[in-house]
């Protein structure tokens, strides 16, 4: 350590993600004084957009829903800065694999009567739905919640691999009411699915309601743009990047943070309020403070591995690549969770005649698949892209390994006591707001809202 470095503001966020960079962008509207300290050398967090020989892809989330008014207006305040793109056409048909083959999932009612993806007592147990007995349990798993309102197939070939394309997870594990409490809501609220899904075509809308759309999003030049835009926004000079060791404590009223900088230096900020927007993972260590017995309820949070892989192929002669992509159903014991066809979706991912896609792997199920070399990855890779891409030589022009270790927190039945205890903590600690994906939902819409909301409670 060289000199100490001591300076005051008023708010610290700490983290340059989506979350945090929301919420500062939305305390610079408000002409706060802030400072975003970041422990690595760039912002967006685990948003990366990357150019290489003719294609554009993701390191981090491929695409995003307009899921709530805070995204909408974000998008028009940055629109000087970065440009949405909605996905085209192909993004509203969605392949599910069974029994090896990949089957459309149901558009319309001909569609849904006549899929091979549903049993048929299933179809027709669907129309007793509305009439079956509301759920008890709140801690009740989404595995039991589906099949008990649902039945098995739907389970197996809908939900199954939703959740795999989403939280990249398992049923059996996530608590609707945490992980998806939407769908808990209607159901405590309308007392079946369908009539909630009816009501809700009837409930009036503002305009604002009515531009959220839930289309899927990327930006014009990939997600990344976004984070760029608010970067832009927010003022490079209000970041320090490469804060290593940050550790905050309470004084008074207020709280003294410390961490070493890029070039080893220790530095000392006070300020008033801090706004964490960091994983569960590493909130010990930042905030010290805290009763142990008090974190072991925040980072009990279980973080699934995922392995991402872009592929390139500057000549596609694969299976024709027409849909938003594929799902696999963990039931097809499969070594990827899914495909997403990138360059069917937005403009400008592949050379043309080209094909850009994603590929998942690993997920709760298989978290051991994050420990392969990356040959053994590519080899795994290959043989499934033979068999579900009917690509008969395997010669990507592009191939990208992207291993996240901490990349989707799963929403267990541990949550009511996380959600609590942070609660708790906000109440005893004035101007503590723990924020990030261990609470509020884990995708980029609500990762938006979210940074919104700390920046509205901060002021
Ligand atoms: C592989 C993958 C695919 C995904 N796909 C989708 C998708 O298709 N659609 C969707 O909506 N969402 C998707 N998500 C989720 C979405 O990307 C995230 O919810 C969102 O980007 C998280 O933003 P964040 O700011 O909360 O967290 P992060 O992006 O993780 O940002 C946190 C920041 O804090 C920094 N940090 C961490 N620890 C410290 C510390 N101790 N000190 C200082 N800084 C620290 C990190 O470096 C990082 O910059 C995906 C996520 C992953 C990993």
């Amino acid at each position: 350590m060289n000199s100490a470095n001591e300076i005051a503001t008023d708010i610290v966020v700490i983290g340059a993600g989506l979350t945090g960079l929301t919420a500062a962008h939305y305390l610079n509207k408000k002409n706060q004084k802030f400072i975003i300290l970041e422990q690595s050398d760039k912002t967006g967090g685990v948003i990366q957009s990357k150019c290489e020989d003719g294609y554009l892809y993701e390191e981090g989330p491929n695409t995003g829903v307009v899921g709530n008014t805070t995204v909408v207006e974000l998008f028009e305040q940055l629109s000087d800065k970065c440009t949405i793109e909605l996905g085209g056409n192909n993004v509203k048909k969605r392949y599910i694999l069974k029994n090896g083959k990949w089957e459309a999932l149901p558009l319309g009612l001909w569609s849904a009567v006549t899929t091979p993806l549903f049993t048929f007592k299933d179809k027709l147990r669907l129309l007793g739905e509305p009439f079956r007995k509301v759920g008890n349990d709140p801690h009740e798993n989404l595995a039991s919640f589906v099949k008990r309102r649902m039945g098995k197939s739907f389970l197996d070939y809908a939900i199954d691999p939703f959740i795999i394309g989403v939280y990249a997870g398992d049923p059996n594990y996530l608590i609707p009411k945490y992980a998806l409490p939407k769908l808990y809501n209607i159901e405590q609220e309308c007392g079946s699915l369908i009539g909630g899904a009816f009501k809700k075509g009837f409930i009036k809308k503002s305009e604002e309601e009515k531009k959220v759309n839930k289309k899927v999003f990327s930006c014009i030049g990939g997600l990344g743009e976004l984070t760029k835009a608010l970067t832009a926004s927010v003022g490079a000079e209000n970041i320090r990047l490469g804060a290593k060791d940050i550790v905050v404590n309470p004084s008074g009223n207020a709280y003294i943070i410390t961490y070493t900088d890029a070039k080893g230096e220790l530095n000392t900020i006070n300020c008033k309020k801090v706004i964490t927007t960091i994983g569960a993972y590493a909130l010990e260590k930042t905030l010290p403070f805290v009763e142990k017995s008090q974190m072991r309820k925040i980072n009990s949070l279980h973080y699934t591995k995922v392995i991402e892989l872009a592929l390139g192929f500057d000549k596609w002669e694969g299976r024709k690549l027409d849909a938003f992509g594929g799902l696999i159903p963990s039931s097809e014991k499969r070594n990827i969770l899914g495909i997403l066809n990138m360059s069917s979706l937005f403009e400008n991912r592949a050379p043309e005649g080209g094909a850009l896609v994603s590929i998942f792997m690993g997920g709760v199920r298989r978290q051991d698949l994050i420990a392969l070399t990356d040959n053994e990855i590519k080899r795994v890779v290959e043989k499934e892209c033979q068999d579900l891409l009917a690509l008969h030589e395997f010669n990507p022009d592009l191939f990208k390994i992207i291993r996240h270790n901490f990349a989707i927190p799963q929403y267990g039945v541990e949550s009511g006591e996380r959600f609590e205890t942070i609660a708790q903590l906000e109440a005893q600690f004035k101007g503590l707001f723990i924020g990030g994906n261990q609470r509020n939902g884990i995708g980029m819409a609500d990762r938006i809202k979210q940074g919104k909301e700390l920046a509205m409670e901060a002021l």
